[in-house]
């Protein structure tokens, strides 16, 4: 399969468009990963109960598809990226970033801020082209503070578990070299108009992105679910992937919370494409409303 056609088909474009207050938002497929769910998905359920999870959302009983999806953000001062995707490192199927920003007439060198939310692979590897030079060559990058300081703790990597080695060497391989990015605190406002949010507990120092203008806010929630059809349903449920899941499950229930409380517009990083939607409660959990492609 070509990187530009599908059975022989152009590939359709990736990308919508949104106004928030004076921002246009602009939600980029980096691609759909589609794998049998793996047993112990979520730790604290039986496979057969995810099963009828996946089944209630009208998603395959025992498969994962899973969808990737960067943010950028034109402030009209600066345009931002928030995340990368899998870059040239993903498996088929991935790393479609670089494309999706073409057809939305966005060129790499136009970026002038990449914001990461966390260091998992799927965030980050887009930072790089394939000979390992800078993706967005013109842009500053900003990395959570917390982040930075598990991640690149030589100790801890050198104690990593086999299951987190890939991800630790992933971190060196595209913050190993070059310009060191520039950490972010919780609590901090990076550019007019985005503030950074507490939203630990997948990894330490994850961070979701507030995003003000006007009387306009929403906010990029980067990973405190996996696919929200199911997290936002079963907010207790703690995925493989969370480092900390009684941290990811408080922050969770924290942020989605708020959402239904404020009527937040959230971006999701995993959600079905275009990967927006808002959070009412149902029950003790919550349920995910995709927003209208409008
Ligand atoms: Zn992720």
């Amino acid at each position: 399969m070509s990187d530009e056609h599908d059975g022989g088909r152009p590939r359709a474009p990736g990308f919508h468009r949104y106004a928030l207050g004076a921002f246009e938002v602009v939600p980029l497929h980096d691609g759909v990963l589609s794998a049998d769910r793996p047993a112990g998905f979520v730790r604290n359920a039986s496979d057969a109960e995810v099963g009828e999870a996946f089944a209630a959302a009208g998603m395959a009983r025992d498969r994962l598809t899973l969808t990737f999806a960067p943010l950028l953000v034109h402030t009209g001062r600066q345009t931002v990226l928030i995340d990368t995707g899998l870059g040239t490192a993903g498996p088929a199927g991935t790393g479609r970033l670089a494309a999706n920003l073409a057809a939305a007439g966005v060129a790499p060198e136009a970026v002038d801020v990449v914001v990461i939310s966390h260091f998992h692979s799927d965030h980050i590897m887009g930072l790089l082209r394939a000979d390992g030079t800078p993706a967005f060559p013109n842009a500053e990058v900003l990395v959570p503070e917390g982040e930075w300081a598990f991640w690149m703790d030589e100790a801890r990597a050198a104690a990593a578990p086999d299951a987190l080695r890939g991800q630790f060497a992933g971190v060196r391989r595209v913050f190993g070299s070059g310009a060191a990015p520039r950490p972010y605190r919780w609590g901090e406002e990076l550019l007019p108009g985005m503030t950074a949010v507490k939203a630990s507990g997948h990894t330490p120092g994850m961070s979701a992105l507030e995003i003000v203008s006007g009387d306009e806010a929403m906010m990029f929630v980067a990973d405190i679910t996996n696919n929200p059809l199911i997290f936002a349903r079963h907010p207790e449920w703690q995925a493989m992937f969370d480092l900390d899941p009684e941290d990811a499950t408080a922050t969770r229930r924290t942020l989605l919370d708020r959402a239904a409380s404020d009527r937040l517009r959230l971006h999701f990083f995993h959600a079905p494409f275009p990967a927006t939607g808002f959070i009412v409660r149902n029950g003790a959990g919550y349920e995910y409303l995709p927003a209208l492609w409008a």
